[in-house]
Formats: C-alpha cells, structure tokens, sequence
C-alpha cells in the first residue's frame, strides 16, 4: 500500500488535501491523472447504467436538501457511529472497529477508554446569515433521498413507468470518526447511485438478480480480478427489516476486504418514508389500470473513489524482466489497467528529441490521433519514456524512429507483453480502435 501510495503522489493521481498546511484528515485532491482514472470509472458506469438502457435515466440533484428529507429518511435520528476515546492517547476509535472495550490498541493502556458515545456522521451547515438551528441544514450523506423525492417529478417528465430506474452520479459527505486507509473511506466522497422502481407484481426478487449479474459483468468487463472481488449476501439478521435481500460487492484490499457496493431490494420503505413526512403522494399512478401503487425499489449504491482506488491497486504490478539491449534482469512497475480506465491510451515519441525530422513526425501522430484516443506526446531517454508510461499504465506507445521517416511505419509497443509491432502510420487510427 505505501509503494501504491508513493505513485499515487508521485505520477499525480492522488494528494493529500491541502497539504501545505499539513493536509486535513479524511480530504484527498485526485491530481491530473487521477482526475482522468477518476471521470474514467464514473463515465464507466453511467455508460453501463444510463446510456446503454432505454429503461434507466440520468439525474443530478442538489447536495444540501431540505432539512426534512434527513428527519424522514432517518438519517437524524439513526445515521451514527458508536465512539470511543482513549483517555491517555487521545486516540479516537470506531466502537465496532475494536475487539474490546478493555485495552486501548494504540497505547495499549487499560480502562482508558471512554464508553461508547452515538455520534451523527451527517455533516452540518447552516444556510443565511443566521448560525441557529432554524437555518440548520446537512451537506448529504448519500445521493439517493434526491432521486426519492423527485420520483414523481421524474416518472412524469421522462414518461416512465416501472420498472424502470433514476440514476446519479455526485458527491456525498459523512464525518467519518475514523478515516482512514487512503481514499477507502473519507469525509467527502463520490457515489454513483441507481434506484431501479419495480411494480409489485411478483419479478421483484428477479430484477434484484438481475441487478446483481449485471453488476458482476461490470466488474468482469473492466478486469477486475475475479479472485479479489466478491459478491458477499446479506443474512437476515444483517439486512434492514425492511429489505428482503441484500449483496456487498467487496474487493480483498492490502488490509483485508472492504465493501465498494452495496446492493439492496428495498422494498417500499423509501418512497413510504417521505409520504408520509410530506403528505404528498409519490405513488405511481398506472393509467392502464387506473390504480395506484408505490413501487418496491432496487438500489444499487457504489463508492466512485472506492472504484477507482480498486482499479489502481488491482493494476499495479512489479516485475522483474530481463532489458532487452543490456540483456540483464531489471524491475518495472507497471499499472495493467483496462484501456477504457488507463487515463492515458497512447504515448507517442520520437526516437531522439534533438531530431526535429522525428520529433515533427511524432507530434504530427499524436495530434492527429487526439480525436480518437487519450493521447500523450513525450520525448527522452527511450528507456525512461516506456517506465513512465508503465508507471501510469499506458497501454500502448508509439516510436516514431528513422524506419518511419523512410516507409511511414511505427513501432506499437504493447505494456503488458512489451511486444512491439510494425504498423503503417496511416493505419494507427483502425488499429489502436481495435486494440483499445
Ligand atoms: P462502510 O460500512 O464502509 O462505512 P456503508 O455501508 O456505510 O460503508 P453505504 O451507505 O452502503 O456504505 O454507501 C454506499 C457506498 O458508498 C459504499 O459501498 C462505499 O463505496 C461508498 N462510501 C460510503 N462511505 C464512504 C466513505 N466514508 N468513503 C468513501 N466511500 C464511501
């Protein structure tokens, strides 16, 4: 983890938040590439969950709500983590993270720690020019209650009917007590979020399964290791009492596994919650029958950093390769992301930078293949070009050599083989779509 942590600063994927001023716990920056790997995985899922459908669409709802909505979805009066202090270190623990109340694990002092108090996780604003509890309101915990209490609006607008689902992408902000392992659980932090309204006609559990697969092939379709993922089924005792199944898509993380998903038959507990607080009617009303009914609803809810943090430990990669020219053992770092993640496609270079003839020709290919491609020009000592593009897991690289400048031909070098072939520049555009 540190060694990935490391990259993560040094290629500029991701940095502590405000660092200057010594970071503030729980806040990362995602730095130009992972800015990119980041938009990657969420135009990932949108693609999968809202384009590719015609029963599936897109929403975008305001991050702070009227206070009522966290009052009904129960999130004021339930959403809370048990705390507890050590007395002597000042550490600060999740109750349910220890294995008992009797020893600090930190200072390793008996009887030190407090007993477990609740603490809310919903972060708290205020809103005007008054700081009273009138003008309180809460940045959300989750995107969902968003697309809750805008059903109708939705249904209406877009001429849906069940089943059919709302989806959003956006961020989301809990006072975690104990942040902690990089970006796996954070204070502020991106959910993409699909609420799949189904009738209450007897598939509800079908289109549950059907949610699960097709979350499964979406893990599988951007090669995430099957042996580190898995897709772990609620027991009755560990679901809420009014969902009627529930899965935890988890990854195995340096430390141990750790939940990206969850996904959940939530029944009509949503949709009831906020009727009755509001008074207003958020049934369907289904005009074929002239009848009413509140939809039971399937929820998919995953981490977007979470996502993109298991798509950078899961590509990276040290080997150990003999250099081809020295014909000696040396070590690479390499990043195996899929090519529709990989924040950079194509790196393109010339063979010698104090060649203008090469250097002409290799901008003039990377140029011309931006409209296709996330592409980079770079230009150095040719050994050093293909470890920084491994590093940041560029999948292939184009060399514009002198062979180029005679018959038009370039070397493609593949990450993960090191193979090169020969390709026709004119061609580049049918050839990198295929393979990317
Ligand atoms: P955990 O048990 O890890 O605190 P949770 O069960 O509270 O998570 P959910 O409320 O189900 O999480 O939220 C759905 C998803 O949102 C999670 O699977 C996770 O990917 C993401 N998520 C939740 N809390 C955080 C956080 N503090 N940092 C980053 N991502 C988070």
């Amino acid at each position: 983890m540190d060694e990935i942590v490391a990259l993560a600063k040094r290629r500029g994927f991701i940095f502590q938040s405000s660092e200057i001023y010594g970071g503030i716990g729980g806040f990362f920056d995602y730095g130009p590439l992972g800015a990119i790997l980041k938009r990657n995985v969420k135009d990932a899922w949108w693609r999968e969950i809202v384009e590719l459908r015609d029963d599936v669409v897109g929403f975008d709802s305001s991050i702070i709500m009227h206070p009522n909505t966290w009052v009904a979805s129960g999130h004021v009066a339930n959403f809370a983590d048990k705390l507890v202090d050590c007395r002597n270190c000042k550490h600060r623990f999740r109750a349910d993270h220890l294995p008992s109340l009797e020893k600090c694990p930190d200072c390793g002092m008996s009887h030190t720690l407090t007993e477990p108090r609740s603490f809310n996780l919903m972060m708290q604003t205020s809103i005007g020019p008054m700081e009273d509890s009138a003008s309180r309101a809460y940045l959300r915990p989750e995107t969902a209650q968003g697309i809750f209490v805008n059903f109708k609006n939705i249904y209406q607008s877009a001429r849906k009917r069940p089943p059919f689902g709302i989806a959003q992408i956006g961020k989301s902000f809990r006072n975690e007590i104990t942040p902690g392992n990089f970006t796996f659980r954070v204070r502020e932090f991106e959910q993409a979020e699909l609420e799949f309204f189904v009738p209450d006609d007897g598939n509800d559990l079908s289109w549950y399964d059907t949610w699960v697969t097709a979350r499964k092939k979406w893990y599988s379709d951007y090669g995430v290791n099957p042996d580190r993922l898995r897709f772990y089924e609620l027991t009755e005792t560990e679901r809420p009492h009014y969902a009627r199944a529930g899965t935890d898509v988890e990854y195995l993380f340096p430390w141990g596994w750790g939940e990206l998903e969850s996904i959940a038959h939530r029944g009509t507990y949503d949709l009831d919650a906020h009727m009755k607080l509001s008074g207003k009617d958020l049934t369907y009303f289904d005009e074929a029958t002239k009848s009413k009914y509140t939809p039971i609803l399937i929820e998919s809810s995953a981490g977007m950093d979470r996502t993109a943090l298991t798509m950078l430990i899961d590509a990276y990669d040290q080997q150990t390769i003999v250099d081809a020219d020295a014909g000696k053992e040396t070590s690479r770092v390499v990043l195996h992301f899929h090519p529709k993640i990989a924040p950079v496609q194509v790196g393109v270079f010339p063979l010698a930078r104090n060649k203008p003839e090469l250097v002409e020709r290799a901008r003039h290919i990377e140029r011309g293949l931006r409209a296709h491609a996330r592409t980079s020009y770079d230009e150095g000592n040719v050994g050093q070009l293909y470890r920084r593009q491994d590093e940041i897991g560029t999948p292939l690289c184009i060399m514009v050599d002198y062979q180029s400048l005679e018959d038009g031909t370039v070397t493609v070098r593949d990450r993960d083989s090191m193979l090169q072939d020969r390709v026709d520049a004119a061609q580049l555009r049918n050839y990198l779509t295929e393979r990317l």
